[in-house]
């Protein structure tokens, strides 16, 4: 018997062990800082000469790794290989492949720390924040694996007595999985363990600030005993690699966390039926937010501004699941907002590499601009009342900046900007406040704050988000407890970590037997 799940607790960093244990894995990844890393086909490790650079954001001179960069004919050959591997991975033993994960995530476990490090150094993750991302990667492991275990005998369905009616989940055929950097470990790892042990055979683009930790990855997934062409490992561009495999006519489902835009581009591209496409594709996706606490008049509001600050400011802001709205009722709104900005000016914003610094740099130089650009944005639209301040010279630093006084209409209360912003706006009434929050094309996530039972149940009917959390912020899903993934341009609503994501990459067939 396989022990029941439970999610992997996070580290206490004020125990002296830990923090400790923590340098250590510091320690050990700047060992291998700068190191090369092939793409992987099938049984080969393909070294090429065009390179992707990775760099630790907070100190852009620092490389963490360069990585061979795929190209077409990479991709065309990664997808032979899958194609035929899946022939025989797809009547492997579900067991087997739930105990390759199950085996993977206790890896992982042993060197949790180094994992964490990697995350701080290649995206610029605080020490807390990777520290989640990695006790994620080993939960996705754990669950998807004991999920495929109760999957694979299928649903019992009703039989008559002259026959034997049976129904069950079988693979799909070969999986584009493309990656986010913001979740650079426990989503790649999540998406890449789903598609495989349900026996799928995966192409992985990982993205292209982030490739390191998923090279690290795959050398964990061949140590817990994954046979070559399962999982095949190819870095690359977008425009390149991307589209050359969602176009294929081999593919059989891409599945995918990432921008509004290149979700859209992926499900427009997938509909496209190809020469010699046998199938419909399918297309399992998870996109952006544009996600707000509601702060009710009944509510604690201490708590609400905790909830807020870590929502919004928490990896700075860099979440789908990030608060970038907060919808305060006019009679609570200043004193709210007074302590969010009391506690905002509190935040140390610096290299995550130091324990002390509760905000690290946002990821790259296009990110900056873009933050960049919606602060000015901000200024237009509302007033500056914390931060707003950036600076590139070194790494990629932005204040925890908040606007007030903003128009339920503004942009900065419409538009993702996925960065340290939060935009205060004020309601009339509870039901104008859902109205706000209502108003995006996007349905990730929200929270609303109150001790007001007719208030819950109103949002809980009326607030359209795919995880709606009542009384706490509104990051930090967690496998198992609360499946992840949202409505409208969202996604798909496929939730991560939830009891139906395999079914996804799977399915049903009908068999029936006459006795
Ligand atoms: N699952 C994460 C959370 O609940 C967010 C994932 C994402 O940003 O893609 O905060």
């Amino acid at each position: 018997m396989v022990v029941p799940y439970k999610h992997e607790p996070f580290t206490d960093f004020l125990v002296d062990e830990n923090k400790r244990a923590f340098e250590d894995g510091l320690k050990i990844v700047q060992s291998y800082l700068n190191q090369d890393y092939s793409l992987i086909i099938g049984r080969n490790r393909v070294a090429t000469k065009d390179k992707i650079i990775s760099i630790n954001p907070a100190n852009k001179e620092e490389v963490i790794g360069t990585v061979s960069k795929a190209t077409k004919a990479h991709a065309e050959e990664a997808m032979q290989i899958a194609d035929k591997t899946f022939k025989s991975w797809r009547k492997s033993k579900p067991e087997m492949r739930a105990d390759i994960l199950f085996r993977a995530a206790a890896i992982v476990r042993r060197r949790k720390h180094e994992f964490s490090a990697l995350l701080v150094k290649e995206a610029g993750k605080p020490w807390n924040e990777a520290d989640a991302d990695t006790a994620e990667a080993i939960d996705f492991m754990e669950y998807y694996g004991r999920q495929m275990l109760k999957l694979k005998d299928g649903i019992p369905v009703e039989s008559r007595q002259i026959e034997y009616n049976r129904f069950h989940y079988i693979p799909l055929g070969v999986g584009i999985v493309i990656s986010p950097w913001n979740f650079a470990f426990a989503i790649m790892a999540g998406m890449t363990s789903a598609a495989f042990v349900a026996g799928n055979t995966v192409l992985l683009k990982p993205a292209s600030t982030t490739p390191v930790i998923a090279a690290k990855f795959i050398e964990v997934l061949e140590e817990a005993g994954l046979p070559a062409g399962v999982v095949n490992y190819l870095p690359g561009s977008g425009s390149e690699v991307g589209d050359y495999l969602v176009d294929h006519p081999r593919t059989r489902f891409i599945s995918f966390t990432g921008s509004r835009d290149v979700g859209v581009r992926i499900y427009e591209r997938a509909a496209k039926v190809h020469d010699g496409q046998i199938w419909l594709k399918r297309v399992i996706a998870e996109m952006g937010g544009k996600d707000t606490i509601v702060v009710d008049s009944s509510a604690d509001l201490d708590l609400a501004a905790k909830s807020i600050v870590a929502s919004a400011f928490g990896f700075s802001g860099q979440k789908c699941s990030a608060c970038s709205r907060a919808v305060v009722l006019e009679d609570v709104y200043g004193e709210v907002l007074d302590k969010v900005v009391e506690l905002t000016k509190g935040l140390t914003v610096g290299d995550p590499k130091n324990r002390s610094n509760f905000m690290g740099p946002v990821i790259d130089q296009a990110a900056y601009e873009k933050i960049v650009s919606y602060i000015e944005i901000g200024k237009e639209e509302g007033n500056l009342v914390a931060g707003g301040k950036a600076d590139n010279s070194k790494g990629f630093f932005i204040e925890p900046t908040i606007f007030s006084d903003v128009d339920e209409h503004a942009r900065i209360m419409k538009e993702e900007i996925f960065g340290p912003v939060v935009a205060f706006c004020k309601a009339r009434d509870f039901d104008h406040a859902i109205e706000i929050a209502n108003n995006t094309e996007y349905g990730l996530t929200g929270a609303v704050l109150t001790n007001n039972r007719d208030h819950i149940e109103k949002a809980r009917e009326d607030f359209h988000v795919g995880n709606l959390y009542f009384n706490r912020g509104c990051t930090g899903a967690i496998v198992g407890y609360q499946p992840f993934g949202g409505f409208n341009m969202s996604g798909t609503d496929s939730k991560a970590g939830g009891p139906d994501y395999l079914i996804l990459h799977m399915q049903a067939k009908t068999t029936s037997e006459m006795l």
